[in-house]
C-alpha cells in the first residue's frame, strides 16, 4: 500500500462539484483578477484569522515582501527572525536590501526560541519575522514584549498555521501584520499559487493594497513603487468553497497526529512535542531520530529510516536540510557550522511524514509498521 506524503486528489474527490461549479461560475464572469470572489474571500479570512483587514496578493512569498515593503524596510535594515524555515522568509528581506539576523530555534517545539532573540537586537534591527512552523504558533507573549520594548515591527510568516491558536489568539492576528500561503500544500490550499495578508492597522493595510497594484492610487498613479501581486479570482473561489472544510481538515490532522503518538510510543524517537496552550493544526507532522544503541549517529538513523520507507512506497521529506544561515547565498553573511547548533541539529535528524486529512488508520499503520522494523532491524 503505497502512502504518498500529500494526496491531494484524495481531497478533491471530496469537494469536486463544489470546486468545479466555483471554478465554472469564475469562467462565466470572466472577472480574473481581484473583483467581488477575492473581495468576499478577503471578508472571510479576515474574520475567521480575528483581523479587521485582509488583502489577498499572489503568493506567501509576496505577503512577506509585501508586508515588509508596507513597514519601511530597505538598505541598512536588520530584521531577526529563524534560520529553520521556508526560503522565503529571510529571501523577502532580503530582497528589499535588508539583512536577515538569525536566532537559533527551541528544540522542542522548532520554532523560534524567544530568549535568543534579544542578543540578536543592534540599532539596525527593525522587525522581528516569527515563524509558525509546521502548524504550531511561536511562542508570541515574550516576542511581543520584546518587540515592544524595542520599538520593533512583528510580521508574522502564518504561511503553514492558517487556525492555528497560541492562547485563544489566530496565528496572523498577533503581530502587525500576518502572512498567509495559499500553495496547494498549505492547509488551506489553492490551485495555483496565492497568500494574504493580515492586519488589523487600518494604515497598513492601505498601504498594502496600494504595494500589489503597482503602488496605483488612483490607477495610473504612482506615489510609491509597488508590484504586480494580486489573487486570482479562480483561486479565491477555489479557497472559498475550501475554507468551509478548514476546520474539520485541521481537526482529521490533528486525530492523526494523536494517532501516531500512540503507535510511536517505545519507538526510539521522538513525536512533535506541542505546547499546551497552542492548538496546533500539524501542516507537517515532524518526527526526530536518535542515535541509535548500535552506534549508528541520529542522522544515520534518520537516513536509513528515510530509505526504509521509501522502498516500501511511503513519502516523506525533509523540512529542511539545510539551514538558512549555512546557505550558499548567506555565505556573505558569516555564519558557520556550530553557531546555530538547534537548528543544524533538527536539520540533520528530522523528517516529515504523510499527516494528510484523509490519510486512513491502515496507512498510518503501515507508515509506524515500516519505521518501527527499520529502528529495530
Ligand atoms: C509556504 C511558505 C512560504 C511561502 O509561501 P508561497 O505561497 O509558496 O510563496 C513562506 N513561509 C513559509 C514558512 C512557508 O511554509
Amino acid at each position: 500500500m503505497a502512502v504518498p506524503l500529500v494526496d491531494l486528489k484524495a481531497q478533491y474527490a471530496t469537494i469536486k462539484d463544489e470546486v468545479n461549479k466555483a471554478i465554472q461560475d469564475v469562467l462565466e464572469s470572466q472577472v480574473f483578477i481581484l473583483g467581488p470572489k477575492v473581495k468576499e474571500l478577503e471578508e472571510k479570512i479576515a474574520n475567521y484569522c480575528d483581523v479587521k483587514y485582509s488583502i489577498g496578493v499572489s503568493s506567501g512569498s509576496d505577503a512577506l515582501l509585501l508586508a515588509l515593503m508596507a513597514i519601511g524596510i530597505g538598505r541598512g535594515d536588520e530584521v531577526i527572525t529563524t534560520p529553520f524555515t521556508f526560503f522565503a522568509t529571510a529571501g523577502s528581506v532580503s530582497l528589499l536590501g535588508a539583512k536577515p539576523v538569525f536566532a537559533d530555534i527551541d528544540p522542542g517545539t522548532y520554532n523560534i526560541s524567544p530568549y535568543l532573540i534579544e542578543e540578536k537586537i543592534t540599532s539596525k534591527t527593525k522587525a522581528i519575522i516569527p515563524v509558525h512552523l509546521y502548524g504550531q504558533c511561536a511562542d508570541m507573549d515574550p516576542i511581543l514584549e520584546i518587540a515592544d520594548k524595542h520599538g520593533l515591527y512583528v510580521i508574522e510568516d502564518a504561511a503553514q498555521a492558517i487556525g492555528a491558536r497560541y492562547k485563544d489568539r489566530k496565528a496572523g492576528s498577533m503581530g502587525h501584520i500576518g502572512c498567509l500561503s495559499f500553495f496547494p500544500t498549505k492547509n488551506l490550499g489553492g490551485y495555483g499559487d496565492g497568500g494574504m495578508i493580515l492586519t488589523s492597522d487600518p494604515e497598513l493595510a492601505e498601504k498594502v493594497s496600494v504595494l500589489r497594484v503597482h503602488g496605483s492610487k488612483p490607477k495610473y498613479y504612482h506615489s510609491v513603487i509597488g508590484c504586480n501581486s494580486r489573487l486570482d479570482a479562480i483561486q479565491a473561489s477555489v479557497l472559498l468553497a475550501k475554507l468551509n472544510y478548514l476546520d474539520d481538515w485541521n481537526e482529521a490532522r490533528r486525530r492523526n497526529a494523536d494517532k501516531y503518538n500512540s503507535l510511536f510510543k517505545g519507538l526510539e524517537l521522538v513525536t512533535p512535542f506541542a505546547e499546551p496552550f497552542n492548538y496546533h493544526i500539524y501542516n507537517q507532522y515532524v518526527i526526530k531520530l536518535k542515535p541509535g544503541s548500535s552506534g549508528a549517529s541520529a542522522p544515520e538513523k534518520r537516513d536509513l529510516v528515510r530509505e526504509s520507507l521509501k522502498n516500501a512506497g511511503i513519502g516523506t521529506e525533509i523540512y529542511y536540510p539545510v539551514p538558512l544561515h549555512l546557505q550558499k547565498c548567506y555565505s556573505g553573511l558569516g555564519y558557520k557550522l556550530g553557531n546555530l547548533p538547534a537548528s543544524e541539529e533538527a536539520s540533520a535528524n528530522t523528517l516529515a511524514l504523510p499527516i494528510y486529512p484523509e490519510l486512513t488508520n491502515e496507512q498510518q499503520e503501515q507508515v509506524v509498521r515500516v519505521i518501527s522494523d527499520s529502528l529495530i532491524g
